[in-house]
C-alpha cells in the first residue's frame, strides 16, 4: 500500500491549488493528487467555450502539469473508486490502494442532461471538461449548420458566441423571461440578450425545450409553444450537479443543495476528509443559507482556506459573494456579490446607484468604451451588498475591485472615499470615476 499524508482527489481548478497551499503551509508533507485526465489533458474548465472559436484547439486550452511537479506534488493518473475512512484508504480503479492522513475531495461536478426526449440522440452535446469529448465534438461540428443551445445562462452564452464565430446558424432556447436572469438584473440581461441579437444569434426566452427530435440523429428540437427549430446539433448548457456519488458511498454527510455538507473550515463530517468546489456545498456569504454558486474562483478559494486547514484550522470561509464576468461579442458583463433583485429577495432593504462613463479619459482615447456601474446598498448598514458592470475589457478586474470591497463590509461613504489609481489608458478619469461616484449617487438617496 502506498501511504501520502495528504491525498488530493481531483485535478482541475480546486485540487491543484489545494495541493499547492498544502505544501506552503506544511513544507514536509506528502501530497499527492489523483485524478482521471492523463499527462498534459487537464483542460481550463473556464475556456472550454474559447476551443471553439477563439483558442482553437483542446491543446491550447490546458492546465500545465508543471503547475504540480514544480511544487513537489506527486500525481497520479487513475479513478478514485472508494474511501475507507475506518482504514484512511482509498481504492483506486488500477487496484492501487493509497493511504492518506488528510483526504481532500476536489472531485468536481457533472453536466445536467435534461429528461426530455431525444437526449440520447446522436450529436446531443454538453460542457463535458475531456478532451477526447471535445474533439469528437470539434470533428462532429465540421458536418453541422443549425445548433440549438439549450440554456441562456453565461455557459450556454459563450458557447453560442463561440459557435457563431464558425459561422454557425446558433439559437439560445430559456425558460426565464431573460437569459442570464439568475445572476444580472433586467437591464444587464438586456444588454447581453441585445448583443447576442446583434451578432446574429437567435434568442427565445419564456420557452422549454419539450423534445430533441430525430431517429438517430438531432434533426431538430421542439418547444413547448408547439414550434420546430432546425437543428443538427443539440449543446445542452445548463448547469452541473456535484459529482457525490464517492462521498456518499463512503457515508459523508451531503448538504441541502445535494453538495458534500461541509463545515466553515472545509472539513466534511470527517474531521480528516475535507471537500472543496463544485462536489462541495457553499453558503451564502449574506444569508449564510445554501448557494448554487459553482465557479472555478470559488474552487480556489475553497482550495486556499482547505489547503491551509489540514493540519491545523487556520483559516475559516465566510461563503461565497459570487464574482464573474462574461463576454459577448466585445461587450463585457461582470457582477459581484447580490443583484437588487436577489437582494430584496433575501430580505434587504437596498438603496441603487447607476453610473456611466468612458472606460479611458479622455472619452476620445482610441478603443474607449462606454462603462456602466450599478451598485446595491443595504440600507440599514449602509454596506455594499452587490455591484454589476458592464462595458469593454476592464469588467472582469473591476467586478473584482467590487468583491474585494463586499467582502470588506465597506459602507457607501468608505467605497465613496476608498483610494483608486487611474491612467488615460487603463481606466476611467478620476473625476467621475464609477465606483466612488456611484457610492456617492448612493448616499445622496441615503441621506433623503
Ligand atoms: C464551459 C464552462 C465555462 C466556465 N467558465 C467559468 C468562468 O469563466 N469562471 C469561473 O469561475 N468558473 C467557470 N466555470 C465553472 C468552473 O469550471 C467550475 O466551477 C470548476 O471547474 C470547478 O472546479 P473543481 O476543481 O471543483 O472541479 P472540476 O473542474 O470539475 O474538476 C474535477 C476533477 O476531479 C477529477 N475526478 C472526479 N472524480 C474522480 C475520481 N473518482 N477519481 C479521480 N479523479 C476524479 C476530474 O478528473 C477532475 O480533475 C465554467 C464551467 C464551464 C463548464
Amino acid at each position: 500500500m502506498d501511504k501520502t499524508d495528504v491525498l488530493i482527489i481531483g485535478g482541475s481548478a480546486g485540487g491543484p491549488v489545494a495541493g499547492i497551499t498544502a505544501r506552503r503551509h506544511y513544507k514536509d508533507a506528502k501530497v499527492t493528487v489523483i485524478r482521471k485526465e492523463k499527462q498534459g489533458q487537464v483542460l481550463v474548465p473556464c475556456g472550454l467555450p474559447y476551443i471553439f472559436g477563439t483558442v482553437g484547439t483542446p491543446e491550447k486550452n490546458i492546465i500545465p502539469d508543471a503547475l504540480l511537479t514544480g511544487n513537489n506534488i506527486d500525481f497520479l493518473v487513475d479513478e478514485a473508486t472508494s474511501i475507507d475512512r475506518g482504514a484512511k484508504t482509498v481504492a483506486t480503479a488500477s487496484g492501487k490502494s493509497i493511504g492518506y492522513d488528510k483526504l481532500v475531495l476536489a472531485i468536481g461536478g457533472l453536466p445536467i442532461i435534461i429528461p426530455i426526449p431525444g437526449n440520447d440522440l446522436e450529436n446531443v452535446f454538453c460542457a463535458k471538461k475531456d478532451v477526447d469529448y471535445i474533439n469528437a465534438l470539434l470533428k462532429t461540428l465540421e458536418g453541422v449548420k443549425d445548433v440549438v443551445i439549450i440554456g441562456g445562462g453565461f455557459i450556454g452564452l459563450e458557447f453560442a458566441d463561440e459557435l457563431k464565430k464558425r459561422g454557425l446558424n446558433i439559437t439560445i432556447v430559456e425558460m426565464l423571461p431573460h437569459c442570464l436572469q439568475l445572476v444580472f438584473d433586467e437591464d444587464f440581461c438586456s444588454v447581453a440578450e441585445n448583443k447576442l441579437r446583434e451578432r446574429g444569434i437567435g434568442v427565445k426566452t419564456k420557452v422549454q425545450a419539450e423534445a430533441i427530435l430525430g431517429k438517430t440523429k438531432v434533426e431538430g428540437v421542439r418547444l413547448n409553444t408547439g414550434e420546430e427549430l432546425k437543428a443538427d446539433l443539440v449543446f445542452m448548457c445548463i448547469g452541473v450537479r456535484p459529482n457525490t456519488e464517492l462521498a456518499q458511498k463512503a457515508g459523508l454527510k451531503i448538504g441541502e443543495t445535494k453538495g458534500i455538507w461541509v463545515d466553515d473550515y472545509g472539513r466534511t463530517s470527517d474531521e480528516d476528509v475535507f471537500a472543496i468546489g463544485d462536489c462541495a456545498e457553499k453558503k451564502s456569504f449574506f444569508t449564510k443559507k445554501p448557494s448554487n454558486l459553482r465557479l472555478a474562483s470559488i474552487a480556489c478559494n475553497e482550495a486556499r482556506i482547505v489547503g491551509a486547514n489540514l493540519f491545523g484550522l487556520k483559516r475559516r470561509n465566510e461563503g461565497v459573494i459570487g464574482s464573474f464576468a462574461t463576454i459577448i461579442g466585445d461587450s463585457g458583463v461582470g457582477l459581484a456579490g447580490l443583484t437588487e433583485m436577489a437582494a430584496k429577495g433575501a430580505g434587504f432593504e437596498v438603496v441603487t446607484s447607476d453610473v456611466k462613463t468612458p472606460d479611458k479619459h479622455p472619452g476620445s482615447m482610441p478603443g474607449a468604451t462606454e462603462f456602466r456601474v450599478k451598485l446595491i446598498f443595504e440600507r440599514a448598514t449602509q454596506q455594499i451588498l452587490g455591484g454589476q458592470v458592464c462595458g469593454g475589457g476592464t469588467v472582469g478586474e473591476v467586478v473584482n475591485v467590487l468583491s474585494a470591497l463586499i467582502q470588506n463590509r465597506m459602507t457607501a461613504d468608505a467605497v465613496a472615499t476608498f483610494q483608486y489609481g487611474t491612467h488615460p489608458f487603463f481606466t476611467p478619469s478620476p473625476i467621475p470615476y464609477p465606483i466612488v461616484n456611484g457610492a456617492e449617487v448612493a448616499l445622496g438617496k441615503l441621506r433623503n
